[in-house]
C-alpha cells in the first residue's frame, strides 16, 4: 500500500495499530484509575493537601444509546484497515462486561487484514468467556495484576478478587493465548514493594511480567510525580536480584523496553510514558465507547464519529476524514511540562 494510502500524520508516523474501548463501564475501582473507594479516598487524602485544586473528574456510566453497537465499530474497524491499521486491541473500562464480547471478536478477526486481536482485562470475569474468545479468534492477552496479595489486591482495585486473575492468567495459558502478558502499574507506597515478586511471578508463570508507570489519567486528578516510580528506579532492583538481559527489539513503536531473565522462561517490559516518552514512534489511535477518536492517550480533544455515522456519513466520506484527523495526531504528551492539561476523562473512559 503506498504511503498515499495510509494513515500518516504531519511528523511521518504511519498508524498501525487501533484500541477500541468497548464500555467505560468496570467491576473494579483501581485506585490509579477510579478512586472512588474508601481505601483510595483514604490513600490520597494525606497527599491531596499538596495539590493545588483537585478537581474530580464527575463520572456517569454512557447510556447504551450512546455506545457504539458492534456492527459501528466493525464499520469503522473496515476502513481503518483499508487505510493500514493492522492491530486491534480491545479494551475498556472493562471490555468483559461487554455482553456477547466473543461476537465482535469473531466479526473483527474476519475482516481481511486484521493480523492481530488483542484484549486487555482486569482478568475477573475472564474464565466465564475464555474458551469462547478464543474460538472466536482472539490471540494475545494482556491482564492488569497489581499485587500478589490478597489485601493489597483488594485495596488497590476495591474487590477481592486476586484468585479469579489469577486463575485467568492460568487459563489463558492453557489455552494457548500467545503471548499472555501482565501489566502492574507501580505506585510508590502502595505495591512498590511487590516488583520482585511480581518479577519472579513472570518468571514462574512463563508470562511477560510488565511495569508501567503511574499516569496522570486517575478520576479523582490526584496523581503525584512524587507516586511515580521510574522504570530506571525499577530496573535497578530487578537487576540486582535477577540479573535481567536486554532483548532488543526491531518494532521502533514498541512501547516496552524488554529484559529476559537468565533463567526461566518469562520476560520483563518496562513502559516509562512519564519519565522516558516513547510518542516519537507512536503508531497508535484509540477510539472510545461513545465513539470518539483520540489521537492521543492525552489528546484534550476528541473527534466524534458516531454521530457522523448515524447521520449517514459514507465509507469513502469516514476514510476521508480518518485520514484528516491523524494528520493532526499531537506530537506527545506533556507531563512534567508547565503547560500539561489532563485529559477531561479518565483512563477507564479513554481505554488502556
Ligand atoms: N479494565 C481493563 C484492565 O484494567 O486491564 C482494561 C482497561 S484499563 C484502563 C487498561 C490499562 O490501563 C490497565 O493495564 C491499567 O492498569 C492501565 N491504567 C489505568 N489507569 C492508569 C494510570 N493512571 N496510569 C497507568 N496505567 C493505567
Ligand atoms: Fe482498574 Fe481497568 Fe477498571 Fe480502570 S478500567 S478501574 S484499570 S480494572
Amino acid at each position: 500500500m503506498s504511503r498515499a494510502g495510509l494513515l500518516v500524520d504531519s511528523h511521518g508516523r504511519v498508524m498501525r495499530d487501533l484500541r477500541i474501548s468497548v464500555t467505560d463501564r468496570c467491576n473494579f475501582r483501581c485506585l490509579y484509575c477510579l478512586p472512588e473507594t474508601e481505601a483510595a479516598f483514604n490513600f490520597y487524602r494525606g497527599r491531596w493537601a499538596s495539590v493545588p485544586d483537585p478537581t474530580p473528574i464527575a463520572r456517569q456510566w454512557t447510556p447504551r444509546s450512546k455506545i457504539l453497537s458492534f456492527e459501528e465499530i466493525e464499520r469503522f474497524v473496515r476502513a481503518a484497515v483499508e487505510l493500514g491499521i493492522d492491530k486491534i486491541r480491545l479494551t475498556g473500562g472493562e471490555p468483559l462486561l461487554r455482553q456477547e464480547l466473543e461476537t465482535l471478536v469473531g466479526k473483527l478477526s474476519r475482516i481481511d487484514g486484521v493480523q492481530d486481536i488483542a484484549l486487555t482485562t482486569n482478568g475477573f470475569l475472564f474464565a466465564k468467556k475464555a474458551e469462547a474468545l478464543k474460538q472466536a479468534g482472539l490471540k494475545r492477552i494482556s491482564f492488569s495484576l497489581d499485587s500478589l496479595d490478597s489485601a493489597n489486591f483488594k485495596k488497590i482495585t476495591g474487590r477481592d478478587g486476586l484468585g479469579e486473575v489469577l486463575s485467568g492468567i492460568r487459563l489463558a495459558k492453557e489455552l494457548g493465548l500467545h503471548p499472555v502478558k501482565v501489566n502492574a502499574v507501580v505506585i510508590r507506597g502502595v505495591n512498590d514493594h511487590e516488583i520482585e515478586s511480581l518479577a519472579e511471578f513472570g518468571r514462574d508463570q512463563g508470562v511477560a511480567m510488565r511495569f508501567i508507570e503511574f499516569m496522570p489519567l486517575d478520576s479523582a486528578r490526584a496523581w503525584l510525580k512524587e507516586l511515580v516510580v521510574p522504570a530506571r528506579e525499577i530496573l535497578e532492583r530487578l537487576q540486582a536480584r535477577f540479573s535481567l538481559k536486554p532483548l532488543t527489539s526491531l518494532n521502533m513503536s514498541e512501547t516496552a523496553r524488554r529484559w529476559s531473565f537468565p533463567d526461566g522462561d518469562g520476560e520483563i517490559g518496562l513502559i516509562a510514558p512519564v519519565s522516558e516518552p516513547f510518542c516519537g514512534h507512536c503508531n497508535r489511535l484509540r477510539i472510545t465507547a461513545d465513539g470518539r477518536l483520540r489521537t492521543c492517550l492525552f489528546s484534550v480533544t476528541e473527534h466524534d464519529f458516531r454521530d457522523q455515522m448515524r447521520a449517514g456519513m459514507t465509507d469513502d466520506e469516514l476514510k476521508d476524514w480518518l485520514k484528516s484527523m491523524v494528520l493532526h495526531k499531537e506530537a506527545g504528551h506533556r507531563i512534567g511540562q508547565r503547560d500539561f492539561v489532563p485529559p477531561a476523562r479518565s483512563m477507564s473512559c479513554i481505554g488502556g
